[in-house]
Protein backbone atom coordinates (compact mmCIF):
# COMPACT_ATOMS: atom_id res chain seq x y z
CA UNK A 1 0.00 0.00 0.00
CA UNK A 2 0.96 3.64 -0.77
CA UNK A 3 1.87 5.59 2.76
CA UNK A 4 1.19 9.10 3.84
CA UNK A 5 5.12 10.12 2.91
CA UNK A 6 4.57 8.87 -0.56
CA UNK A 7 1.41 10.54 -0.71
CA UNK A 8 2.71 13.79 0.17
CA UNK A 9 5.56 12.97 -2.53
CA UNK A 10 2.78 12.20 -5.13
CA UNK A 11 1.08 15.75 -4.54
CA UNK A 12 4.64 17.52 -4.44
CA UNK A 13 5.38 16.38 -7.54
CA UNK A 14 1.79 17.15 -9.22
CA UNK A 15 2.48 21.05 -7.88
CA UNK A 16 6.14 21.18 -9.81
CA UNK A 17 4.69 19.75 -12.74
CA UNK A 18 1.80 22.19 -12.85
CA UNK A 19 4.61 25.31 -12.09
CA UNK A 20 6.84 23.34 -14.38
CA UNK A 21 3.84 23.80 -17.22
CA UNK A 22 1.64 26.67 -16.16
CA UNK A 23 2.32 28.38 -19.28
CA UNK A 24 1.84 25.41 -21.53
CA UNK A 25 -1.91 25.09 -19.74
CA UNK A 26 -2.30 28.39 -20.21
CA UNK A 27 -1.30 28.64 -23.57
CA UNK A 28 -4.10 25.33 -24.53
CA UNK A 29 -6.69 27.20 -22.39
CA UNK A 30 -6.31 30.31 -24.73
CA UNK A 31 -6.56 28.00 -27.99
CA UNK A 32 -9.58 25.96 -26.30
CA UNK A 33 -10.92 28.25 -23.56
CA UNK A 34 -10.26 31.61 -21.92
CA UNK A 35 -6.80 31.31 -21.16
CA UNK A 36 -6.55 31.19 -17.36
CA UNK A 37 -6.63 27.32 -16.96
CA UNK A 38 -2.82 27.53 -16.02
CA UNK A 39 -3.56 30.26 -13.30
CA UNK A 40 -6.01 28.62 -11.90
CA UNK A 41 -4.49 24.90 -11.28
CA UNK A 42 -1.41 26.63 -10.22
CA UNK A 43 -3.33 28.56 -7.67
CA UNK A 44 -4.88 25.32 -6.14
CA UNK A 45 -1.51 23.69 -5.62
CA UNK A 46 -0.06 26.74 -4.43
CA UNK A 47 -2.76 27.04 -1.91
CA UNK A 48 -2.58 23.21 -0.79
CA UNK A 49 1.25 23.88 -0.26
CA UNK A 50 0.64 25.59 3.58
CA UNK A 51 -2.52 22.67 4.07
CA UNK A 52 -0.15 19.68 3.22
CA UNK A 53 2.51 20.73 5.55
CA UNK A 54 0.62 21.27 8.55
CA UNK A 55 -0.75 17.85 8.07
CA UNK A 56 1.13 15.61 10.98
CA UNK A 57 3.76 13.17 9.88
CA UNK A 58 2.19 10.31 11.29
CA UNK A 59 -1.24 11.05 9.19
CA UNK A 60 -1.58 8.80 6.24
CA UNK A 61 -3.03 9.02 3.15
CA UNK A 62 -6.46 10.50 3.20
CA UNK A 63 -5.38 13.59 5.28
CA UNK A 64 -2.80 14.54 2.40
CA UNK A 65 -5.94 13.72 -0.13
CA UNK A 66 -7.75 16.38 2.09
CA UNK A 67 -5.83 19.04 2.36
CA UNK A 68 -5.47 18.85 -1.49
CA UNK A 69 -9.21 18.74 -1.68
CA UNK A 70 -9.64 21.89 0.95
CA UNK A 71 -7.54 23.96 -1.10
CA UNK A 72 -8.86 23.09 -4.70
CA UNK A 73 -12.59 23.21 -3.61
CA UNK A 74 -12.37 26.52 -1.54
CA UNK A 75 -9.67 28.40 -3.33
CA UNK A 76 -9.68 28.00 -6.66
CA UNK A 77 -12.23 29.60 -8.76
CA UNK A 78 -12.58 28.40 -12.57
CA UNK A 79 -14.82 25.61 -13.42
CA UNK A 80 -11.86 23.24 -12.90
CA UNK A 81 -10.95 24.40 -9.35
CA UNK A 82 -13.57 22.25 -7.59
CA UNK A 83 -13.83 20.00 -9.97
CA UNK A 84 -10.24 18.91 -9.19
CA UNK A 85 -11.54 19.13 -5.57
CA UNK A 86 -14.39 16.74 -5.76
CA UNK A 87 -11.88 14.13 -7.16
CA UNK A 88 -9.57 14.65 -4.30
CA UNK A 89 -12.28 14.93 -1.56
CA UNK A 90 -13.77 11.28 -3.03
CA UNK A 91 -9.86 10.04 -3.17
CA UNK A 92 -9.48 11.20 0.32
CA UNK A 93 -12.71 9.33 1.86
CA UNK A 94 -12.04 6.21 0.07
CA UNK A 95 -8.59 6.48 1.41
CA UNK A 96 -9.91 6.78 5.21
CA UNK A 97 -7.64 7.27 8.11
CA UNK A 98 -5.92 4.16 7.61
CA UNK A 99 -2.34 4.31 6.73
CA UNK A 100 -1.87 2.98 3.60
CA UNK A 101 -3.95 3.42 0.22
CA UNK A 102 -4.54 0.11 -1.28
CA UNK A 103 -5.64 -0.36 -5.31
CA UNK A 104 -8.98 -1.40 -4.35
CA UNK A 105 -9.14 2.48 -2.31
CA UNK A 106 -7.39 4.38 -5.09
CA UNK A 107 -10.12 3.13 -7.83
CA UNK A 108 -12.73 3.51 -5.23
CA UNK A 109 -11.98 7.12 -5.14
CA UNK A 110 -11.28 7.72 -8.74
CA UNK A 111 -14.67 6.08 -9.71
CA UNK A 112 -16.55 8.37 -6.97
CA UNK A 113 -14.56 11.00 -7.71
CA UNK A 114 -15.96 10.92 -11.73
CA UNK A 115 -19.65 10.63 -10.54
CA UNK A 116 -19.73 13.59 -8.66
CA UNK A 117 -17.57 15.61 -10.99
CA UNK A 118 -20.51 14.31 -13.97
CA UNK A 119 -23.11 15.14 -11.25
CA UNK A 120 -21.78 18.58 -10.88
CA UNK A 121 -20.50 18.97 -14.62
CA UNK A 122 -22.60 17.37 -16.33
CA UNK A 123 -20.12 16.28 -18.94
CA UNK A 124 -20.25 12.95 -21.05
CA UNK A 125 -17.16 11.29 -22.10
CA UNK A 126 -16.45 12.67 -25.67
CA UNK A 127 -17.18 15.96 -24.48
CA UNK A 128 -13.61 17.31 -24.75
CA UNK A 129 -13.20 18.03 -21.09
CA UNK A 130 -11.04 16.32 -17.82
CA UNK A 131 -13.37 13.77 -17.70
CA UNK A 132 -12.43 12.11 -20.92
CA UNK A 133 -8.98 11.78 -19.15
CA UNK A 134 -10.05 10.89 -15.48
CA UNK A 135 -12.89 8.18 -16.83
CA UNK A 136 -9.97 5.85 -18.81
CA UNK A 137 -7.81 6.22 -15.51
CA UNK A 138 -10.51 5.48 -12.98
CA UNK A 139 -11.24 2.02 -15.45
CA UNK A 140 -7.60 1.46 -15.57
CA UNK A 141 -7.40 1.48 -11.60
CA UNK A 142 -10.56 -0.78 -11.28
CA UNK A 143 -9.00 -3.34 -14.33
CA UNK A 144 -5.67 -3.26 -11.78
CA UNK A 145 -7.59 -5.69 -9.50
CA UNK A 146 -4.85 -6.01 -7.00
CA UNK A 147 -1.74 -5.29 -8.29
CA UNK A 148 0.24 -2.93 -6.50
CA UNK A 149 -0.70 0.42 -6.72
CA UNK A 150 2.65 2.09 -8.55
CA UNK A 151 1.39 -0.42 -10.81
CA UNK A 152 -1.44 0.52 -11.14
CA UNK A 153 -1.10 4.13 -11.13
CA UNK A 154 1.15 3.74 -13.90
CA UNK A 155 -1.53 2.28 -15.74
CA UNK A 156 -3.83 4.68 -14.53
CA UNK A 157 -1.52 7.56 -16.16
CA UNK A 158 -0.86 6.05 -19.41
CA UNK A 159 -5.19 5.62 -19.76
CA UNK A 160 -5.16 9.43 -19.25
CA UNK A 161 -2.63 10.47 -21.78
CA UNK A 162 -4.35 8.59 -24.02
CA UNK A 163 -7.32 10.49 -22.99
CA UNK A 164 -5.87 13.46 -23.66
CA UNK A 165 -4.80 12.66 -27.09
CA UNK A 166 -8.44 11.81 -27.99
CA UNK A 167 -9.70 15.11 -26.64
CA UNK A 168 -7.79 16.94 -29.23
CA UNK A 169 -9.54 15.74 -32.41
CA UNK A 170 -13.22 16.79 -29.86
CA UNK A 171 -15.52 19.19 -30.63
CA UNK A 172 -15.93 20.91 -26.93
CA UNK A 173 -19.46 20.75 -25.90
CA UNK A 174 -19.05 21.76 -22.08
CA UNK A 175 -17.72 24.56 -20.50
CA UNK A 176 -16.15 28.02 -22.03
CA UNK A 177 -14.51 26.23 -24.90
CA UNK A 178 -17.73 25.25 -26.38
CA UNK A 179 -17.94 28.91 -27.22
CA UNK A 180 -15.68 28.25 -29.63
CA UNK A 181 -16.82 25.33 -31.38
CA UNK A 182 -14.73 23.97 -34.07
CA UNK A 183 -11.98 26.33 -33.80
CA UNK A 184 -10.91 24.36 -30.42
CA UNK A 185 -10.61 21.13 -32.62
CA UNK A 186 -7.53 19.76 -32.96
CA UNK A 187 -6.12 21.23 -29.16
CA UNK A 188 -6.20 18.85 -26.38
CA UNK A 189 -8.27 19.95 -23.26
CA UNK A 190 -6.86 21.86 -20.70
CA UNK A 191 -8.17 19.99 -18.06
CA UNK A 192 -7.43 16.85 -19.41
CA UNK A 193 -3.79 17.35 -19.58
CA UNK A 194 -4.02 18.79 -15.67
CA UNK A 195 -5.88 15.68 -14.55
CA UNK A 196 -3.08 13.19 -16.56
CA UNK A 197 -0.53 14.96 -14.97
CA UNK A 198 -1.89 14.29 -11.47
CA UNK A 199 -1.85 10.15 -12.06
CA UNK A 200 1.28 10.70 -13.97
CA UNK A 201 2.96 12.77 -10.78
CA UNK A 202 2.40 9.75 -8.80
CA UNK A 203 5.06 7.63 -11.00
CA UNK A 204 8.36 7.45 -9.24
CA UNK A 205 6.97 8.69 -6.13
CA UNK A 206 4.98 4.82 -5.13
CA UNK A 207 7.22 1.92 -5.09
P1 LIG B 1 -13.11 28.10 -16.83
O1 LIG B 1 -13.69 27.45 -18.04
O2 LIG B 1 -14.17 28.47 -15.83
O3 LIG B 1 -12.14 29.19 -17.16
P2 LIG B 1 -10.80 26.45 -16.10
O4 LIG B 1 -10.02 27.19 -17.14
O5 LIG B 1 -10.29 26.50 -14.71
O6 LIG B 1 -12.33 26.91 -16.07
O7 LIG B 1 -10.94 24.92 -16.49
C1 LIG B 1 -11.21 24.56 -17.80
C2 LIG B 1 -11.32 23.06 -17.86
O8 LIG B 1 -12.40 22.62 -17.05
C3 LIG B 1 -11.62 22.53 -19.24
O9 LIG B 1 -10.42 22.34 -19.97
C4 LIG B 1 -12.35 21.23 -18.98
O10 LIG B 1 -11.45 20.12 -18.86
C5 LIG B 1 -12.95 21.44 -17.61
N1 LIG B 1 -14.41 21.60 -17.69
C6 LIG B 1 -15.10 22.68 -18.11
N2 LIG B 1 -16.43 22.45 -17.99
C7 LIG B 1 -16.58 21.20 -17.51
C8 LIG B 1 -17.69 20.37 -17.17
N3 LIG B 1 -18.94 20.79 -17.28
N4 LIG B 1 -17.44 19.11 -16.69
C9 LIG B 1 -16.18 18.67 -16.55
N5 LIG B 1 -15.08 19.40 -16.84
C10 LIG B 1 -15.27 20.64 -17.31
MG1 LIG C 1 -10.40 28.75 -18.35
MG1 LIG D 1 -12.20 31.20 -16.54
Amino acid sequence: ALDGTRTREWAGHFADSVHATEAELTALDQQAGDGDFGANLAAGVRAAGPLLDEVAASAGPGAYLGALATAFLDEVGGTSGPLFGLLFQAMGRAAGSGPGLTTGALAEGAAEGLAAIRRVGDAAPGDKTLVDALAPAAEALRAAGDAPPADALAAAAAEAWRGVRETASQAARMGRASYLGERATGVPDPGAVGMALFFASAAGTVR
